[in-house]
């Protein structure tokens, strides 16, 4: 058993919530933070076949890709499908928690499990995340410094690519004057004090940065530390929508979308023809991402692999790459397999299993028609 609000903060320290495009719903949709959870539920969508899964096999928890409470809830009744499963759920204490659109961006998420299934090597992110990351300063004396540098590399300051504690440090003097009600940590009440103090410089992630803060705050020993946050306009590299790599090989066009068809089981593919003989650098985005076809193009992509294109995309990114809508279902569904397994590597006394939804698109071919 495992406090669900425990499972959240882990999977929001993954995938954060801040991460999440504006239009998106993300989140713990339906339950109490403070309930316990014994199995987990993974599915793409909420839909009747998978609360019934839940009842059946008695899972506490139901973690959706795709939030079902996207549009405003106008009425919650059994008038309607998601009023019905809704209430299913409250009167049987099921909570459902969905990573949509932050899932897509995280390591390890939705992109990195589909570029993986693919077999992408040297895999990047396509679309980094912009205005995510924040230098934060602060002034501590030099006795000091080493204890709060750690504090808040600790919290989540200071880690740039495979470098962690990364910080810049200079000297000079700080001044202040305690009026009669401080308590100083140094000098009198009413003097003008003057203390040898380093300005120590840090990067810090925007969704690290209350950590980073609160850990300030604990080891600095000032009553009142003095920090000043800037936004940088560098974006991250690990975060974004899409993923780009190279296949194993490269591959004679015809060669590379049966390889697509065979990795990612998909029914009926439709593609746009690009000018490329041979495929070899190619771009993902789970669900739909057409609209990074030209992001894609600019870093030499040969190929995107996505889903929902709509015809006058197919006609426009022809010039500059072939265009594969491999199916929603069919790009999104690697990932239920690596959130249940990062489940239950964290919690190992959580049952954890996808749920066993399928594809609610079909296909039927020419020939079957007759
Ligand atoms: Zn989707």
């Amino acid at each position: 058993m495992a406090p669900l609000r425990e499972l959240i903060e882990y999977l929001e320290s993954w995938a954060p919530p801040s991460w999440a495009m504006e239009y998106d719903n993300v989140g713990l949709q339906l339950g109490d933070p403070d309930q316990g959870v014994h199995r987990v539920l993974v599915a793409l969508d909420l839909t009747e076949e998978v609360v019934a899964e839940a009842e059946a096999w008695s899972a506490d928890l139901i973690l959706t890709h795709h939030p079902p409470l996207f549009h405003p809830l106008r009425r919650c009744t059994s008038q309607e499908p998601l009023g019905r499963m809704l209430m299913r759920l409250v009167r049987s204490g099921r909570a459902v928690y969905s990573a949509h659109t932050n899932l897509d961006v995280a390591p390890g998420g939705v992109n990195d499990a589909l570029a993986a299934r693919l077999g992408l090597q040297n895999v990047r992110v396509l679309d980094p995340l912009p205005n995510m990351l924040r230098k934060l300063v602060v002034f501590v004396p030099v006795t000091h410094v080493d204890l709060l540098r750690r504090a808040m590399a600790d919290a989540g300051a200071g880690r740039i690519g495979a470098y962690e504690e990364c910080a810049f440090e200079v000297r000079g003097t700080g001044l202040f004057r305690p009026l009669q009600e401080a308590r100083p940590h140094l000098g009198e009440v009413g003097r003008l004090g003057r203390v040898e103090e380093v300005r120590l410089e840090m990067q810090v992630p925007a969704w690290r940065l209350g950590a980073v803060l609160q850990a300030l705050r604990a080891a600095h020993p000032y009553e009142e530390p003095v920090w000043d946050v800037y936004p940088l306009e560098k974006p991250v590299a690990e975060a974004g929508m899409g993923r780009i790599g190279e296949l194993p090989h490269p591959m004679p066009a015809d060669a590379f979308l049966a390889y697509v068809v065979e990795r990612l089981h998909v029914q009926a593919l439709r593609y746009g023809v690009g000018p490329q003989e041979r495929i070899h650098r190619v771009a993902v985005c789970g669900g739909s991402g057409s609209s990074l076809w030209t992001v894609a193009a600019r870093q030499g992509a040969d190929a995107l692999i996505t889903a929902d294109v709509r015809y006058h995309t197919f006609q426009e990114a022809s010039a500059a790459l072939w265009l594969l809508d491999a199916g929603h279902y069919e790009t999104e569904v690697p990932v239920l397999e690596v959130l249940a397994e990062r489940l239950r590597r964290a919690f190992p006394k959580l049952a954890c299993r996808v749920a066993r939804a399928e594809n609610p698109v079909l296909y039927i071919s020419r020939e079957r028609v007759g």
